[in-house]
């Protein structure tokens, strides 16, 4: 089997990786075979990426916002006609299933369709007569060159969180995918520039640590968005804005989901497994731990558990397969080595995944469910990113409370109940930044903005939606007087000239 070998995008072209370039496999998961070896920019290839989106700004800030939310509707009905070439490609490297694949692809749509109202976003206020013949009003102008540096998860939605609103804003991107599925960013290179997109306002440079800090560093980058791990998206933040630039650094996660003693069960049980082991429990928003309060902590460990054997895994492509492989054998390695520590710790395995045989080289684990988890094990603490669910079991929403109190992480959490105040007193209690009543991932729609709290989010601007458009311009204020015409020293035909 031949080994692509692929390229950055620069200035509307496909660039090679500089001769002497360091370079990463890229991996089919559910093979394990290598299909394509990525390039890793030097600082010098990531200063060729950001020189040509610097020379594009001009021209692009200057185009009228019609035009711009052309190219938007252009891109979006191409994303549309190729939405499965785009699944496909996520899937080839990443694992998840291709209906999950083509999901993540339309979740990316809404935010192109939000950049489409483009010249609606961008109006400023206006203040008429705020002093004698004087009037104010505001401007929301685009920063310049903006990067993005995206997680593996989402190859091709994380991206579309920022550029569409960047690049409608008027700046110019520059994107560092994540070198592990680097495929979907040019596939989306190639869609906008058949949208009929300028060269040079939107690049791609693919790359590890150096090209981060090459971005991070370099002195006509204005702003940085990040999503990735927590450890990751400190650095950033702290780094970005050490050297002047605006950083929105979006973290890790650990989302728990309270299950009340009089919620649905089985609609609470669906809602654990589809929310746990969808995209093979690799999502930021996915539910890793479910807090059984009081009784119903049996009988849902029993439901879950039930319909957790069931789940069908396989690859991506496969269309009965429910579960794709994880994205790396490491990564694979890395998830199955907390279970023996959870039982060491002293946690009930009530479904492992070891159990599950799979043919084959590829990156499968199946599903576990590990239960009587307390919150001093490493399953609680640390983000497993991976298809294993922890139960903790709590006498009271009190106890369930405190322990979303005490969590660093702030990004989703879900109540089911029936009990519309329980569901009321949660939503506002909890420091989490997205919740769901009911609804296990509640992402929110491309209207409102994406974001956690805590140790989720560093920054003060949520992803995309309103605080998108916000991030990726700065405001001016424009103070106006004009001379009364009626006083003019000329003629211009108002009573008092005469
Ligand atoms: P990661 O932090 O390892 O990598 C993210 C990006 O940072 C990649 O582009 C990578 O190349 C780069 N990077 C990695 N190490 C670096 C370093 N030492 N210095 C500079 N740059 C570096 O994350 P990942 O494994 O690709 O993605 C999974 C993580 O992302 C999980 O923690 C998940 O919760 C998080 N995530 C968060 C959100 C959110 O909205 N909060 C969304 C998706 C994923």
């Amino acid at each position: 089997m031949t080994v692509r070998r692929l390229t950055h995008h620069i200035d509307g072209v496909p660039v090679e990786g500089a001769a002497d370039a360091r370079t990463a496999p890229v991996f089919d998961p559910a093979t394990g075979a290598e299909t394509a070896r990525v390039p890793l920019a030097s600082a010098a290839e990531v200063d060729a990426a950001v020189r040509a989106a610097a020379a594009a700004f001009p021209a692009w800030r200057d185009t009228p916002l019609a035009r711009r939310a052309e190219v938007m509707f252009r891109f979006r009905e191409l994303l549309v006609a190729h939405r499965d070439d785009v699944a496909a490609a996520i899937t080839s490297e990443h694992g998840k299933v291709l209906s999950d694949a083509a999901g993540e692809v339309q979740r990316g749509i809404e935010n192109v369709e939000f950049a489409c109202g483009i010249p609606q976003l961008l109006k400023g206020g206006m203040s008429e007569q705020v002093a004698s013949g004087v009037d104010v009003h505001g401007l929301l102008q685009p920063l310049g060159v903006v990067a993005g540096i995206t997680p593996f998860n989402f190859p091709a939605m994380v991206p579309m969180w920022m550029f569409p609103n960047a690049i409608a804003c008027g700046n110019t991107f520059v994107l560092k995918p994540s070198e592990k599925d680097p495929s979907a960013s040019l596939l989306l290179a190639d869609l906008l520039g058949r949208a009929g997109l300028p060269e040079g306002v939107f690049n791609v440079v693919h790359g590890d640590k150096e090209a981060v800090d090459a971005l991070l560093t370099h002195p006509v980058v204005q702003a940085v968005s990040f999503v990735g791990s927590t450890p990751i998206a400190r650095y950033i933040y702290a780094t970005g804005t050490e050297h002047g630039k605006r950083v929105q650094a979006l973290g890790g996660a650990k989302n728990h989901m309270v299950v009340l003693p009089d919620a649905d069960l089985g609609m609470a049980a669906d809602a654990a497994v589809s929310a746990a082991y969808g995209s093979a429990g690799e999502r930021c928003m996915a539910i890793s731990v479910v807090v059984a309060v009081g009784e119903i902590a049996d009988p849902l460990v029993g439901e879950i558990v039930a319909r957790a054997e069931k789940v069908r895994i396989g690859p991506g492509t496969d269309p009965d397969a429910e579960m794709g492989p994880l994205v790396t054998r490491e990564h694979r390695d890395k998830v199955a080595s907390y279970l023996p520590a959870a039982e060491a710790d002293g946690a009930t395995l009530a479904l492992d995944g070891r159990d599950a045989s799979f043919d084959g080289a590829g990156f499968f684990l199946g599903v576990s469910v590990l239960d009587h988890v307390r919150t001093d094990m490493s399953c609680y603490t640390d983000e497993i990113f991976g298809p294993v669910l922890s139960v903790v079991r709590v006498d009271s929403y009190e106890d369930a409370m405190q322990l979303l109190e005490a969590c660093p992480f702030g990004n989703g959490t879900a109540i089911f109940t029936r009990d519309g105040g329980a569901a009321r007193r949660f939503a506002r209690e909890v420091p989490v930044g997205m919740v769901g009543v009911n609804v296990p991932i509640p992402v929110p729609v491309a209207a409102y903005s994406f974001g956690g709290w805590k140790d989720s989010l560093f920054g003060d601007s949520h992803a995309y939606g309103p605080e998108g458009v916000h991030f990726y311009t700065r405001s001016k204020v424009v103070t106006t007087r004009w001379p009364d015409p009626a006083t003019s020293s000329v003629d211009l035909g108002f009573p008092q000239n005469r």
